[in-house]
């Protein structure tokens, strides 16, 4: 596509050339300078956590997914769709999830001390590259004792083509990080090309049901049939299956109906830094929101 733009650039002539060239320069120099910021967030740790509540039947929270945020001074927060890709191409993802994973051991440690928040599961978001560092099992060893946390409270997200890469390394680090005790749900579920056979070798405690078939699932008749499907297949495996992106009570009903058990999306809450997480549980208790 490049190509045929300088084509066409050439033919308008000398100065459309030159003009199309700066755009160029131009798109290189933000790529160069978000990384340049990147690597100093990466140094100082400059990033945020947020928590999306995860709720059962009975919109009692069970847990939370922590979602990333990078606070920019010219751009805000950056949602991790803008810099998460940037941050795997470039390696930046091994810090970036180190930080996470220690993150969010912490907060388990600090929940452990409140009846409150004592039995809530944190989901953490893993990339290809981390999960694949030889180190990685050591290091979520290392901060579920390093902040005394039970393991099975910590619950790694990984995706359908995370896990196929390299199907005997999956299978030995899951094994590894199940010695740990540590949870592993599958994220984005349906998108990937995942069979039975395949997901029976994997020690998988939870199917994510990717918000696209959730979206349309009251109109569309054939994501309602892949959502059962998908329930099913977990239900022969003897896995929970919770359904993300949930923001209608239309959509809870019928993945109620479908089998679901576990659900998170906008209709519960939005992702919220830990302040207003916590003080959302306290606010809800009357409303039967915490266990
Ligand atoms: P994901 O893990 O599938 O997370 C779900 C995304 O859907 C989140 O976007 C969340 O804010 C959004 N969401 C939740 N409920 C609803 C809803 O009801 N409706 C709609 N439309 N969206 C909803 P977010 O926070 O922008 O994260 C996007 C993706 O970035 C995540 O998708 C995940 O793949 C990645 N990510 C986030 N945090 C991390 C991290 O710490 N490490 C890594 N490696 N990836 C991360
Ligand atoms: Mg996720
Ligand atoms: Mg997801
Ligand atoms: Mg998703």
């Amino acid at each position: 596509q490049a190509g045929i733009a300088i084509h066409h650039a050439k033919e308008a002539g000398r100065n459309t050339l030159r003009f199309f060239n700066q755009d160029m320069q131009d798109i290189i120099n933000v790529r160069a300078s978000l990384e340049h910021e990147l690597r100093i967030a990466v140094d100082k740790s400059h990033f945020e956590l947020y928590y999306q509540v995860q709720v059962n039947a009975a919109k009692q929270a069970l847990g939370a997914e922590a979602l990333i945020r990078w606070p920019h001074r010219k751009h805000g927060l950056v949602s991790p769709g803008k810099f998460i890709p940037l941050a795997e191409v470039t390696g930046l993802i091994v810090p970036i999830g180190r930080w996470v994973v220690e993150t969010a051991c912490a907060q388990l440690g600090e929940w452990q001390k409140d009846a409150l928040t004592r039995d809530l599961s944190l989901a953490v978001n893993v990339s290809a590259l981390q999960f694949r560092q030889s180190d990685f099992v050591t290091q979520v060893q290392a901060a579920v004792q390093r902040h005394a946390i039970p393991p099975s409270l910590l619950k790694l997200e990984l995706t359908e083509s995370l896990l196929q890469e390299d199907i005997d390394i999956t299978v030995a680090t899951m094994t590894a990080l199940k010695e740990v005790g540590v949870q592993f749900s599958l994220d984005d579920f349906g998108t990937g090309y995942s069979s039975l056979q395949y997901l029976k070798q994997l020690p998988l405690n939870q199917f994510k049901i990717d918000q696209s078939f959730v979206r349309d699932i009251t109109t569309n008749s054939s994501d309602e049939a892949i959502v059962k499907t998908i329930i099913s297949m977990a239900q022969t495996l003897h896995i929970e299956v919770i359904a993300e992106g949930v923001e209608t009570e239309e959509q809870r009903q019928l993945l109620l109906a479908c089998g679901c058990t576990v659900f998170q999306g906008y209709l519960f809450s939005k992702p919220v830094p830990m302040d207003e997480f916590e003080a959302m549980l306290r606010d809800d208790q009357n409303m039967d929101k915490t266990l």
